[in-house]
């Protein structure tokens, strides 16, 4: 076996001119005479990619820069674009902001969540209080909308010390009073950058913190995090980083680790919080960060039967596995939720494409957060279901049937 492919391997080499392993290039043949050699392991020079076995080049050609090389596929293959989802959905992770203040604002909104087949708007936007009560009257008016968007409380978590969880659960109590149905979106600067009085940082799973999570339970709020960021935004910005264009792009998307907590940190807080709260229900948002590693949200599911999940932009994880995530979704169907993060009409059915079809290597709506394409996962209509719009239900009180 091992000679025959040797012999292939030095056919091919001989008809593509390259040069054999070991010797010095020589000459200019086609590709391989301008060989930079390099070391098994080794990576090749700057500016050259490896064209042969441990031999790098330049392209002779000025190469483009990744923000402007945009290739169009050739491929040829079904395409099955899906502009509403197949069933109702529910968007757990909205954030309608300015829209939902105005009659004329729900109106629009409506016209766009009636031709994706959305049915209900969850606003995560992180309010209480006066803006709270004032957007669920704005809500009540409208005689299209009223049963078609709930809201999420806010939780303010500045100065966390002695009487703060006593405020901070009168001010929950007064909230869902006033008509809202869960708690979220916990925002990310919650374990990022949010200080307790003492200048300390506010850790996720600070006992401090402890009476507002029972609270959640005792009044069945579902309670919907965003923890962290994805892993690539602590790491080093350099050539290997997956995410270096959108960390070029952004700066407050770059957590340097002199100056922020690890990833992992953040992790083992998120996760203590909730294991320590087993009465409560977490929604984590964007599958946790962990949709480059199912098997790892996997293990959370499997310990933590309080733990829910939402599919908000982290597409290009889930699309880029169709078969791991495929499997995923119908082993977890029961605990993942759909949910969309920034409101953007146009990109909703990137999400139905790839829940619902076997379509192949098709455009992200993203160039930054991704090089690379999506394949449709291609779900059973029984998990579509419970993705869409059941799992919302479920976890979620007094929201319209
Ligand atoms: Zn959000």
């Amino acid at each position: 076996m091992r000679r025959v492919f040797v012999f292939v391997g030095l056919t091919v080499s001989l008809c593509l001119g390259s040069v054999a392993v070991g010797q010095q290039p020589t000459g200019r043949g086609r590709g391989g005479g301008r060989g930079t050699p390099i070391q098994a392991g080794e990576a090749c020079p700057p500016g050259t990619t490896e064209i042969r076995p441990r031999s790098c080049m330049a392209p002779e050609l000025p190469a483009p820069s990744i923000v402007d090389y945009r290739p169009h596929s050739t491929l040829v293959t079904p395409v099955h674009m899906v502009k509403t989802a197949k069933y109702p959905a529910i968007d757990f992770h909205g954030h309608p902001q300015g829209l939902l203040g105005t009659p004329e604002g729900l109106a629009s909104m409506g016209a766009s969540l009636d031709s994706l087949n959305v049915r209900m708007m969850i606003s995560a936007d992180n309010m209480s209080g006066d803006r709270l009560k004032n957007t669920i009257t704005s809500i009540r008016g409208s005689e299209k909308m009223k049963d078609r968007v709930r809201v999420l409380a806010g939780i303010d978590f500045r100065n966390v010390g002695p009487g703060w969880a006593q405020k901070a659960v009168a001010q929950l109590e007064a909230d869902v009073a006033a008509g809202a149905v869960g708690i979220g979106e916990i925002s990310k600067s919650f374990g990022l950058s949010i200080k307790k009085p003492d200048g300390s940082r506010l850790k996720i799973d600070d006992p401090e913190l402890d009476p507002i999570w029972d609270a959640a339970a005792r009044l069945k709020l579902p309670v919907f995090i965003h923890t962290a960021d994805p892993q690539e935004f602590f790491q080093p910005i350099d050539y290997s980083n997956e995410r270096w264009l959108e960390l070029a792009l952004f700066g407050d998307r770059r957590y340097p680790q002199d100056r922020f907590p690890s990833f992992e940190t953040l992790m083992t807080e998120r996760d203590n919080l909730f294991r320590r709260h087993p009465k409560t229900t977490f929604v984590a948002a964007h599958l946790g960060w962990h949709a480059n590693d199912l098997a790892r949200l996997g293990k959370m599911f499997d310990e933590m039967p309080n733990l829910y999940s939402e599919v908000g932009a982290v597409l290009y994880d889930i699309g880029r596995q169709p078969r791991g995530a495929h499997d995923f979704f119908v082993k977890y169907q029961d605990r993942i939720l759909f949910g969309k993060d920034s409101f953007q009409p146009e990109e909703y059915p990137y999400y139905w494409r790839v829940f619902e079809t076997r379509d192949d290597y098709f455009d992200y709506y993203r160039n930054y957060h991704a090089f690379w394409k999506l394949y449709g996962i291609d779900l059973p209509d029984s998990v579509l279901k419970k993705v869409y719009y059941a799992n919302a239900e479920k976890i979620t009180r007094w929201i319209p049937r």
